[in-house]
């Protein structure tokens, strides 16, 4: 079973202060995964988690991840001020971005980060901008995945990343152009919960680090496996174990980098896997509709989270205090927009819900608040921290009708 780890009389004092909406993070829960994730990797000297910051982009969890050795990857500019101003700085900042504008590469480049090509075609267009920087990463999209299975088919409708024959001539050419340490990265799948796709991908990307010494006689330095590992939405669903995956990337790396007699740092990019369990979305029940199909309506919306709209995701729901009530029907839980998509849950079973009952949705910690819009008016909600004595934190507050008008100071007689 999923569990909460606040009750409904922690919601019914803090709502006193921050009325719901809420998003609220549990720090403990983020300090143990990323714990665990420095122990799995602990035996490779570099190993490095660059978080993922579109999944999460609040300062207060910045630094915590900054706290726990982790750095950044950005994809924007934004993103990369975020990160330097949470205490991320430099080589820490991994740029992995596409489709990039000449002025984000600049700030990149400024920043001191790692920038991780998404095309051969990119190099002459950083050259334009001024000598390269001395170290590169190059993103590799193999076409398909070799031993795959099927939740990593369409890599030849992905727009991310170069081809084998691309990749070769990307690094033949930064090398000749003087650039001295190398990176290779791939993001082959998405919310992966078995435990053999990062040894799976280590033994792709390490076959491509072995023809760049032969071929080449470039040293890749580092491997970056990215993200994509899973996370239980469901909860039958088993969370995966970091440990096994640890453990496996580093039966791959001994046979191929260490009997070679070589050596790389690892990096990894998640965001989901770091901070979604450990987010939850707190709303509260304000109608209860029955038409055709019964209905429990919200006082958010998929502008605060927009995955089950978005994805048909399924989010665990708790009505909190009815934890052990028993089911009594089949619901959907809706939220305020004008659009029908606008459902959280379809024919969920759920105890029986009350005007004002508490509804906890789970696993909103990645890609929730992140995605957030303000379509049909609807206000960005507030963020909260939570400690392990159950203390919270406002770390980011709710939008006001002042922010939503702002962009429109421009127009004299908009007042
Ligand atoms: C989205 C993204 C990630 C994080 O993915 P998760 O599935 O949240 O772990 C990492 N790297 C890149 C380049 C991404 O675009």
């Amino acid at each position: 079973m999923k569990k909460v780890p606040f009750t409904k009389a922690d919601v019914e004092k803090w709502t006193n202060t921050y009325p719901t909406p809420f998003y609220i993070y549990d720090e403990e829960g983020i300090r143990k995964c990323v714990t665990d994730l420095y122990k799995a990797f602990s035996w490779n000297e570099g190993f490095c988690e660059y978080f993922a910051v579109k999944a999460l982009p609040n300062p207060s969890i910045l630094r915590l991840l900054n706290e726990l050795g982790c750095g950044a990857d950005c994809a924007s500019e934004p993103e990369i001020v975020l990160a330097q101003r949470s205490g991320i700085t430099g080589k820490k900042i991994m740029f992995s971005s596409n489709e990039t504008t000449k002025r984000e590469y600049e700030i990149a480049i400024n920043a001191g980060a790692i920038i991780n090509l998404d095309d051969l075609t990119h190099i002459e267009f950083l050259e334009k901008l001024g000598p390269l920087p001395d170290t590169m990463c190059c993103r590799y999209n193999p076409g398909k995945f070799r031993n795959t299975n099927d939740i990593m088919g369409h890599l030849y409708d992905s727009k991310f990343g170069m081809t084998y024959e691309q990749i070769k001539v990307a690094f033949k050419t930064l090398k000749d152009k003087g650039v001295k340490h190398f990176g290779i990265h791939a993001m082959l799948a998405s919310c992966c919960l078995e435990e053999d796709y990062y040894p799976r991908l280590a033994e792709e990307l390490f076959e491509l680090v072995l023809e760049m010494k032969h071929d080449f006689d470039i040293s890749v330095e580092f491997i970056d496996l990215s993200g994509g590992i899973g996370i239980p939405y469901k909860p039958d669903a088993q969370p995966v174990d970091i440990f096994e995956i640890g453990d496996g990337v580093r039966k791959v790396y001994e046979r191929m980098i260490e009997d070679n007699g070589m050596k790389l740092s690892l990096y990894t990019e998640m965001g989901r896997y770091i901070t979604g369990p450990y987010g939850y979305l707190v709303s509260t029940c304000v109608h209860y509709k029955h038409i055709y199909k019964e209905y429990i309506g919200l006082d958010s919306s998929c502008c605060d989270l927009m995955r089950p709209a978005m994805y048909g995701s399924y989010h665990h729901i708790t009505v909190l205090g009815k934890e052990d009530a028993p089911f009594v029907g089949k619901f959907d839980v809706v939220g305020s927009l004008c659009e029908n998509n606008d459902k959280f849950a379809v024919d969920r079973k759920l105890p029986k819900v009350d005007i004002g009952d508490y509804l906890v949705i789970h696993d909103a910690g990645a890609h929730g608040h992140a995605m957030g819009y303000n379509y049909n008016g609807k206000l960005r909600c507030a963020e909260l921290l939570m400690n392990k004595d159950k203390e919270v934190k406002l770390i980011r507050r709710a939008q006001t009708m002042e922010d939503y008008f702002i962009t429109l100071d421009i127009d004299p007689q908009f007042k």
